[in-house]
């Protein structure tokens, strides 16, 4: 009863949430990104912005707060503080007085941040209106004081809020955890955040890696090895893991984690999108999972298929059999990532994938 009554409503969130996510209109776009990835002890780290206004950009800031992370004495939790003499605040301005309509800069921290350091810059966009708009986030710099636990490269918001992903190096192809990095670095900024589910709700998404080397098989190799270090498997905060590996291998899935080359950024999306959106695969993958409620993309049943197509407003008749037993509810045609992964690709989430993601991120964030 209840859940009948609440339906519609959910239902214009979700419409209402899908044109916010609708780049029409013409607010500030802003991307920010940092490098290297885990800087070690006093290296320099470059902070970049790209952002665009048809309005004109005035004046672009950076600001940068130092934290050092410690273990509080009286209850054991890991905790950050303000690093006396740190860096704390302004580090940089951009002033257009011709205000372009896009701008891109690059500033460098030569100073970089000592052991045991936890980030956070911010960098704040002002329009030829002088209309504002910022992005922040924060990463570990310098020796990391937690033993084998993932260390952050890319967070915005509380674990419980966030999407919270752990990389983890082959010890086929790296000598060490950090061997990843370089590698990381395009597979999120150049593949995750490009992704039309992802762009635009990317800071629900944290990214973490792991000290420690992990492994997985080839799936054609005859043996099923998916070792996730310890540190990763225990972590109360990581909701996925994947092992980076650039040998080339057939990769798989086993309880939520996967394998991925670092440049098959479709892959790993595809891959996310079973682990953190339930979503269920849309080629014929040998067998047919019905997605979870309430916003599907595969049935077992044809008959649930095209009654749930109808009750979003899609044709009954766009329904397909993947295979004798399993049904899409969204064409093939549409070309969703969830129907053919797109390897160094990435396609987008199609209509209803989409319409789930949008769920999830509402479910997340309440
Ligand atoms: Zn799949």
């Amino acid at each position: 009863m209840k859940l009948v009554s609440c339906k519609p409503i959910q239902f214009f969130w979700l419409l209402l949430s899908a044109v916010l996510l609708c780049s029409c209109g013409a607010p500030t776009a802003l991307t920010t990104r940092y490098a290297p990835f885990h800087p070690t002890n006093n290296t320099a780290v470059n902070f970049t912005f790209n952002t665009s206004d048809n309005d004109g950009i005035a004046r672009a800031e950076l600001f940068v707060y130092e934290y050092e992370l410690y273990v509080n004495p009286n209850n054991n939790m890991r905790s950050a503080r303000q690093r006396p003499g740190g860096q704390w605040g302004f580090m940089e301005d951009w002033n257009y007085s011709t205000e372009p309509t896009s701008a891109n800069e690059t500033h460098s921290f030569s100073d970089g941040f000592p052991a045991e350091s936890f980030v956070r810059f911010l960098v704040r966009i002002t329009d030829g209106k002088g209309r504002k708009k910022s992005e922040d986030w924060y990463f570990a710099a310098g020796d990391w004081p937690y033993g084998n636990s993932p260390i952050p490269i890319l967070g915005k918001g509380a674990p419980a809020k966030t999407i919270d992903v752990a990389f983890v190096a082959d010890r086929t192809d790296y000598s060490s955890g950090r061997d990843i990095l370089p590698d990381l670095e395009g597979l999120i900024f150049d593949g995750y955040h490009i992704n039309n589910a992802i762009r635009n709700r990317r800071q629900l998404w944290s990214f973490y890696y792991s000290p420690q080397r992990g492994f997985i098989s080839d799936y054609d190799s005859g043996e099923l090895t998916l070792d996730i270090p310890s540190g990763v498997r225990n972590s109360p905060i990581i909701d996925h893991a994947a092992v980076i590996h650039t040998t080339v291998k057939r990769d798989w899935a086993s309880g939520g984690n996967f394998g991925t080359e670092p440049t098959n950024i479709g892959t790993a999306v595809h891959e996310s999108g079973h682990s953190t959106f339930d979503l269920a695969d849309e080629y014929n993958s040998g067998n047919c999972r019905t997605s979870s409620d309430p916003y599907h993309n595969v049935y077992d049943s044809e008959a649930d298929a095209e009654a749930y197509n109808t009750s979003n407003g899609w044709p009954a008749s766009d329904v397909e059999e993947i295979f004798s037993g399993c049904w899409r509810v969204e064409p093939s045609s549409l070309g969703c990532i969830m129907v053919n992964d797109g390897d160094a690709t990435m396609p987008d989430f199609e209509r209803s994938c989409f319409l789930r993601t949008i769920w999830y991120y509402i479910e997340l964030t309440n």
